[in-house]
């Protein structure tokens, strides 16, 4: 249900995806682990053409764009069968945790507004801060605004949600809340894929765990075959230095 075909992407000269071929199946959670710089984010941002890729396919449910081709409508049709939870976030500072998830069905998703509230009141429930509807993201803990940022992007009922390292930025003290609300997620079966530091949660929960170098995917396999039988020496190397 979601297929990269030999996508790409340069930086100018640099290459920083060098042909990802990749399908997840609906239901399927998916980690991505590699070095820093090695082309995760890019991946992920790609998907969903926060960055323009260079070349490649890519399906998501019924859409299918070729990189090159992709008309604008295309694009908002990628956006809105695709959700993103950033590793700071992103909140609206100016808008209240009620605001920040009605604004992304108001939008991309093109709701009416009374809707748009009432699915957002809905999601307040499901993520547990009902009685922080009219709060600004100032006022609440890291733990809290990355809930919102997870609700904001369950909101549109999305094929996927895209996670970049979501709990990377949280105080320690704020990351099992976080993980708890993906475990959730995964357990209803939302597609995902997510960058993770988190080896523990990727254990866990994912379904297969893909480990990227140098803008390829150099081996993938269910979690206990990369993590105690990793193949490739680089996916060794990597896993010793983090475990
Ligand atoms: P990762 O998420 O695996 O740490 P990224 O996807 O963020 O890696 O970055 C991969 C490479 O692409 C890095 O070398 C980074 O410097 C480069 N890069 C990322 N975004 C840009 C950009 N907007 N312009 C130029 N280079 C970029
Ligand atoms: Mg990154």
């Amino acid at each position: 249900m979601i297929e990269l075909k030999g996508l790409r992407k340069q930086f100018g000269d640099a290459v920083v995806l060098d042909g990802i071929d990749l399908t997840i199946q609906k239901g399927e959670i998916v980690v991505v682990i590699g070095p820093s710089g090695t082309g995760k984010s890019t991946l992920l941002r790609c998907l969903n053409f926060l960055e323009q890729p260079t070349a490649g396919e890519i399906t998501v449910g019924d859409l299918h764009v070729d990189v090159n081709r992709a008309r604008k409508a295309d694009i908002l049709q990628l956006r809105r069968q695709t959700a993103f939870v950033f590793q700071n976030y992103a909140l609206f500072a100016n808008k209240t945790a009620l605001q920040n998830i009605a604004e992304r069905l108001l939008v991309v998703d093109g709701w009416p507004k009374a809707r748009a509230y009432e699915r957002a009141r809905d999601i307040l429930r499901r993520i547990g801060l009902e009685d922080k509807a009219d709060a600004y993201p100032a006022s609440l803990s890291g733990g809290q605004q990355q809930r919102i940022g997870i609700g904001r992007a369950m909101a549109a009922g999305a094929e996927v949600i895209l996670f970049d390292e979501p709990t990377s930025s949280l105080d320690p003290e704020w990351v099992d809340e976080v993980l708890a609300l993906m475990k959730q997620l995964a357990a209803e079966r939302q597609t995902m894929l997510l960058v993770t530091h988190e080896m523990s949660f990727a254990r866990d929960v994912a379904d297969r765990v893909i480990f990227i170098d140098e803008g390829r995917i150099v081996e993938q396999g269910p979690p206990s075959e990369i993590f105690y039988h990793p193949r490739d020496p680089r996916t060794r190397d990597f896993l010793q230095k983090i475990l």
